[in-house]
């Protein structure tokens, strides 16, 4: 508490609440805070490391595919640390990580260089998930939408979803600015826009938009190939083919989708801190970007059927971990509309669980 505290104050901070008297937004402030606690760690790391590792098994088989390509790696995800206090925590988060089986290796001051693959760090020490993977995301997103198209499924862009017609424990229809769409299943994934969406079929979802940014330049020669994670300054360093990717920063300022520079500029600030070599001064910039990551309360997605519905499956709440959890959130939806049962419990995920 008293490190987010000292973060609301510090217009560079990482993490940033933006103060209003709304009711749906101190409602989920009420729900987040209930859910910090270790009991609450204890029952998600279960099913979150189950997701994660269902998820990578599912990646390897997409990056497989043929003609699609979105620059799929596993090599693992470095945390560099330059307090000794940040670095003694994430050892035991690590440790408790373990019992989940993700894997981890304690770097020392004089390992660190091998894993910026000769990069200078100020860091003292590190810790290596040999586990972790990492895309293009835009064009993971883009590559799957092609394959779907030549497999004959028809993709609406640019059409907005005002409402819906329903008929007793049925949608018969999703009322668009293009006209009504009628359909058999209804699947709600809407991101952070989800909780507005369900509203208009009165199912009360607890969803905040966390605003975070990211700066892509074009990658500097002699630049790792392995994502490292700034731990203190929460700022992600992504190589990603020809380009270098920093992100970082979580707003709960709700919809806002302007761009705080000061916020902006403490990612590109906080890079050559940890990693010297690297001058975003010197780097051809490619895009500023923002977006808001859909986060419940708990930290967990919301994935199954509403009560009220029989015909609707709503995917949504994935928060910091859309992407990694996309392809099992994929097939789960697939299993829910095909009638099978998931393997996996889903319990911890459940649509009602805050009500
Ligand atoms: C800076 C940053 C870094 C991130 N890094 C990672 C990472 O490293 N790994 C990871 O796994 N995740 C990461 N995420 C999170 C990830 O991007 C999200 O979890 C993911 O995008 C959520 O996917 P979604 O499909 O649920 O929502 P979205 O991607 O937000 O998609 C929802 C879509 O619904 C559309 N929509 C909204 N309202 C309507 C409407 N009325 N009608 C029609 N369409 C509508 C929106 O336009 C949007 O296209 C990051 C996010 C940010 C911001």
């Amino acid at each position: 508490i008293t490190q987010g505290l000292k973060w609301m104050f510090n217009p560079e901070s990482p993490f940033y609440i933006k103060p209003r008297l709304q009711s749906d937004f101190l409602s989920w402030l009420w729900k987040f805070r209930g859910a910090c606690n270790e009991t609450n760690v204890r029952k998600a790391l279960p099913v979150l490391s189950a997701l994660n590792a269902a998820s990578l098994d599912l990646f390897d088989e997409l990056a497989a595919m043929e003609g699609v390509q979105f620059n799929f790696e596993k090599k693992g995800v470095v945390e560099i640390f330059s307090t000794r206090k940040g670095f003694e925590k994430a050892v035991k988060d690590a440790q408790r990580l373990q019992e989940f089986g993700i894997e981890h290796k304690i770097l020392k001051s004089d390992d660190l260089v091998h894993y910026t693959q000769g990069m200078r760090t100020t860091a003292q020490s590190g810790i290596f998930f040999p586990g972790d993977a990492h895309l293009i995301p835009d064009r993971f997103v883009l590559q799957l939408a092609q394959q779907i198209e030549k497999q004959g499924v028809r993709l609406l862009t640019s059409v907005e979803v005002l409402g819906f017609e329903t008929s007793g424990r049925r949608v018969t229809a999703v009322k668009t600015t293009r006209g009504d769409i009628y359909a058999e299943e209804i699947i709600l994934a809407g991101g952070a826009w989800s909780a507005k969406m369900a509203r208009e079929l009165r199912i009360k979802l607890f969803i905040e938009p966390a605003k975070g940014y990211s700066v892509t330049f074009k990658r500097p020669p002699g630049c790792t190939s392995t994502p490292i994670m700034l731990a203190e300054s929460k700022v992600v360093l992504t190589p990603m083919d020809d380009m270098l990717r920093f992100a970082g920063t979580l707003e709960l300022a709700g919809f806002d989708l302007s761009i705080n520079k000061r916020r902006l500029l403490a990612i590109l600030k906080a890079v050559p801190s940890y990693l010297p070599d690297i001058d975003p001064d010197a780097l051809e910039l490619i895009e500023i970007w923002r977006g808001l990551r859909p986060c419940s309360p708990d930290g967990l997605p919301y994935l199954g059927r509403p009560r009220r519905y029989d015909n609707v499956i709503i995917a949504t709440g994935h928060g910091m971990k859309g992407i990694s959890l996309a392809p099992i959130t994929g097939k789960i939806v697939s299993q829910f509309a095909a009638g099978e049962t998931p393997k996996l419990d889903l319990t911890t995920l459940s649509l009602e669980r805050f009500n």
